[in-house]
Parts: C-alpha cells; structure tokens; sequence
C-alpha cells in the first residue's frame, strides 16, 4: 500500500520518538526536553534515516504556541497585564537592545557587517514563548508577580519582533549599502503595523469581550461538553488565526487576547482545563520542530563562534535582565526568575534569521549558529532553573536584614501577619469556601480567608470578612495568616496539587493543626493525606451520601 501522508508521519514519528527518547531523558535525569529536541534531530535532515516534512513541523508548532499563549491569556487580566507595563517595557526594550549590541559585535568580529550583526542580535534577543512558558507553568509561576513579569516582558518582545519583521524588508537596501533607504519611509511602515496592533487590541476590547464570553456561556448551558470543547478551541484557534490574517498581528499575541478576555468570566478555569491535553502534545511537537533545524555538525565545524553565540544567550541576555530587574527594586527571587525564563532563543529567532538569510542581510553561517544556538540554549535552560531553586530557597532561608524598609519594595514585601488567634483559616471562596464562611460567621467562629481572585477579595472585604489576597501556595502567605497560632485550616479549592503544596507548607509551619482539605478522587483524597491533612472530604461521595440520606437510605462503605 502506497502510504503518502507527511501531516500523518510528521504528528505520529515526532510525538512517538518524543516520547521514548523523553522516557529515557527523564530516565537519566535529564529535562525530558533534550528528548524531544533529540527525537527532532533524528527526524530531521541532517541525520540518516526517515526525514519529516518541516513545514509542517513547523506549522503543528505554532498550534502548540497558539494554545500555550491562550492558556496564558485565560489567567490573566487587563490589569494584570498593565500592572507590570512600568517594567516590562523598560526591562524588555533593554535587554533588547544589549543582546542586539553583543550580536553585532559578535558580527562584526565574524565580518558579516552591520546589516548581519543586527539581525543576528535581534534573533538572540527574543526569548521563545513556548520555553518559556513551560517554564513557569511547570513551577506554577504563572499567576505570581514574578511570572506576570515575564509573560509582560515576552509580549513586549513579541511586539519588537512583529515590528523587526515589518521594518527589516524596508530597511535591509539602507543595511547592503544600496541607497534608495530614506529613513522618513520608515514612518509610514511603523505607523500602520502599530494602528493594526491597537485595531486588533480595540477590536477584542469592544467587541470581542462582549461576543466571546457570551458565546462561551451561551454553549456551557446547552450541557454539551463535546461543544464547550469545541467553542474553546474554535475561540483560540479562530482569533488567533484570524488576527493574523486581518490585524496582522503574531498568531500567539491574537491568542493571548483571546484567552484574556475569556479570564472575567467564571467559565475560565474550565476552558483552561478543556485545552490542556492538547496543549501539551503540541508543545512536544514545538520542541521537535525545533531539533528538525538543526545540523549538529556545527559543533565541530563552528565550534568558537557558537560558543560566543550561546553565551550572548545564556549569560549577556541573563545578567542584562538580572540588573535592569534589580535596579527597578524587585527582589533577587523575581530579578533570577526573569533572567533564567529568558535565557534561551526559539521560535521568533528562527522566523527572523529566515527573513534574514532571504533578504541577503545574513550568511547562511548566522542562520545555523542561531539554530544551533537555541537547541543548546533550550537543553541547557532547565538547568538554569534548578540553579535558580537553589538559590532562592536560600534567598528565602537567609534572615532578613533589619533597618528601614526600601520604599520601592515595600509593596512586594510579604504581607503583615494577621493579629488573629485561635482562628479558622479558609483557603477559597468560592462555591464550597463561601458556604463554609457563611456558617463560620453564624457559629461566631473568628475566621481569615486567603483567596486568590480579586473580584472576590473585594466582596469580602466590602462584607467586613479578614482576607489575605494571594496565592495561598505562595511564599509566606500562610504566616501572614498567623497558621502558628491558628485552630484549624481549611483548605477549599479545587485543585488538589495546589492543595497538596498548602498542606504540605501548613503542615511544616504548624505541626499539630487540624487541617480539612477537598478533593475529587481517592487519588486526591492519597495525595492531601500524604502531605498532611487530617481529614480529607471528598466531594462526589458526601454527594452521593446526600443523595441516599434524601431518598432514606443509607450509604454502604
Ligand atoms: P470553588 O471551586 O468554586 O469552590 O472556588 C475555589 C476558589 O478558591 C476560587 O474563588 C479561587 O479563586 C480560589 N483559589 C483557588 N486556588 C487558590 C489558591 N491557591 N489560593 C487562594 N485561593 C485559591
């Protein structure tokens, strides 16, 4: 049978050689990373064997990119993102700039002149949205200060990088020496790609954030869950796409704004969950493309200049990070958590050295020692995070310097401990938190609650209720709730990793408090009681008790 399906090969050779060469990374102790980045190299040209077609290696990426920015996007406000603006343009633009400056040298030196030098610089500056992402995700900084910071900066990026590739074609005649370059053109480029940006951000704003949580709602009660899942996919593939194509804007900035404007609604959470399996796979593919790029003969062939090339990535676009970060007065733990997410290059790196090559700025040279820069940025990026753990579990260890607070800082200090005693501490309130708090008031049981949704910290705060707005998993939060001198916590949400690292910190911080916790399996019920929860109460089943209680019969266990 003649079999002539690449879309087909291409999915199923790249996610199975992933996934055994991701066994055997995590097996040896590697970020099952290196395995995929390797399952590409195999399937890739450069190597013998059975050679899967790029392009579309490189399309089923850019759906993986597509659902990561959304997923983003799901946990962010308008707010939020504003909130971090006053250093993420700042920080971004900088860095920029200094990884520009080191690639130029590094051009110059390698005799490819200033047209070369900057694109060359520009590629290295860049992060990759996808490694960067997982990054976080994988240690649950999303919703943290830290990791608001990094995706602000990585948009900001996205948006140097839409401009880059708008101007580089207008300006590459002025670069070659060609004349013909009048640089008042220039205006007219850079003009219309910004008013398509702020069309496409004034389209979502007024439009979009009417249709689409609407439509989302108005699916969720036809009780289908094949078409919730459905309209998710269709919202973040669909506006992505589609702002691409009409606003010309990055198919992961479209996404990112499709999910942000789903992330008022109540139905966020679900739809973040719906595109999570997905996500992940195509995630995998991303990764593998990236490996199919690369000739790893470059190692022997180009040895000195790669190396200079990694180092711009990994150690001149870290400490410009680390220094601009720091000298904004945030603390060491978000200045390394910045520097370490956006040391590596990827996917725009490569769209940009292509346009490069193209336009006859950049010798193929540059192009592979970019490519080959990223892979090995990329492998070595989980490396840079463990570095980073330690460090700030030592920060964190370390006693704190008396003297007079910074007043930069003050607002990112750990919140002032509560002066309650004797007190129920509620992590959540929503649907089970907020019956539980309603009965704690009518007991006349003094109770704190630590809740991580603005909306909801303002009514409770409107109702007089003790709240600590944040992540309850997050450092110091749980002292700030005076967990020492408390008689019990409850923890009431419903993700039971999440859960699991509050227990496991309540349990550290108070020894012989009675903690409750709420799951949704026996594995759940396993993994809280491991951590240290006295009691776990499992939704389904005190539902299927209150069922039989109200038919008059009982459960048997
Ligand atoms: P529900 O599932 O309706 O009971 O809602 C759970 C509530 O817990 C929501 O209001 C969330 O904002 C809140 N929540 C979830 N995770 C955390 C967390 N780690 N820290 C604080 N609040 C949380």
């Amino acid at each position: 049978m003649e079999h002539n399906t690449p879309l087909i090969s291409t999915v199923v050779v790249g996610l199975v050689l992933a996934f055994i060469l991701g066994v055997v990374a995590q097996r040896i102790r590697v970020s099952p990373l290196v395995g995929y980045l390797l399952a590409g190299v195999l399937m890739g040209p450069f190597t013998p064997g059975y050679v899967a077609d790029q392009k579309l290696a490189n399309e089923l990426a850019e759906i993986g990119i597509i659902l990561l920015m959304f997923g983003v996007g799901l946990h962010f406000s308008l707010k939020d993102l504003l909130s971090v603006k006053n250093i993420a343009i700042p920080g971004a633009v900088v860095q920029i700039a200094v990884a520009t400056l080191l690639g130029i040298g590094l051009g110059e030196a390698l005799g490819w002149g200033l047209g070369g030098g900057l694109v060359f610089g520009l590629a290295l500056s860049v992060a990759s949205t996808v490694v960067l992402l997982r990054a976080l995700q994988e240690r649950r900084l999303i919703d943290s200060e830290r990791g608001r910071i990094a995706v602000g900066w990585l948009i900001v990026e996205d948006l140097a990088m839409v401009l880059t590739l708008v101007l580089l074609p207008a300006i590459a005649p002025l670069l070659l020496g060609q004349g013909g370059g009048d640089l008042s053109a220039l205006a007219m480029p850079v003009l219309v790609t910004l008013g398509k940006v702020a069309g496409f951000v004034i389209f979502m704003l007024v439009v979009g954030r009417r249709v689409i949580p609407a439509m989302l709602h108005y699916v969720a009660h036809t009780g289908s869950r094949e078409l919730f899942r459905l309209a998710v996919f269709a919202i973040s593939l669909g506006v992505a796409f589609g702002a691409a194509i009409v606003f010309d804007v990055s198919f992961a900035l479209g996404a990112f704004f499709a999910g942000m404007i789903l992330s008022e609604s109540e139905l966020s959470q679900r739809a973040a969950n719906e595109t999570l399996p997905l996500r992940d796979a195509f995630a995998v593919l991303f990764f593998v493309s990236v490996g199919m790029l690369v000739d790893p003969s470059i190692i022997l062939r180009d040895p000195l200049p790669l190396l200079a090339t990694v180092f711009i990535i990994l150690v001149g676009k870290s400490v410009a990070a680390f220094g601009i970060v720091r000298l904004f007065g945030y603390p060491q733990s978000t200045a390394l958590t910045i520097s370490a997410s956006l040391a590596q290059i990827g996917e725009f790196s490569f769209i940009l050295v292509g346009l490069g090559v193209s336009l006859g700025l950049l010798p193929d040279r540059g192009r592979d020692l970019v490519l080959a820069g990223a892979i090995i940025s990329i492998m070595i990026n989980p490396l840079f995070f463990a570095i980073l753990d330690r460090m700030v579990e030592n920060e964190e260890a370390a006693p704190k310097p008396a003297g007079p607070p910074d007043p930069k800082v003050v607002s990112r200090d750990p919140p002032p401990v509560s002066e309650l005693v004797n007190h129920v501490i509620l992590v959540g309130h929503g649907r089970v938190g907020s019956v539980v708090s309603t009965a704690l008031r009518a007991a006349k049981m003094p109770f704190l609650v630590i809740e991580d949704t603005p909306g909801v910290v303002e009514r409770l705060r409107e109702n007089h209720v003790d709240v600590i707005t944040g992540n309850a998993a997050a450092p110091d939060m749980l002292q700030a709730a005076n967990i020492g001198h408390a008689s019990g916590l409850l923890v009431a949400i419903p993700d039971a990793f999440e859960g699991g690292q509050i227990v496991a910190k309540a349990r550290a911080l108070n020894p012989t408090l009675p903690i409750i916790a709420r799951a949704h399996s026996d594995e759940e019920v396993a993994h809280l009681k491991y951590h240290g929860a006295n009691v776990v109460i499992m939704g389904e089943q005190e539902i299927a008790k209150a069922m039989l209680l109200k038919i008059g019969a009982t459960m048997a266990v």
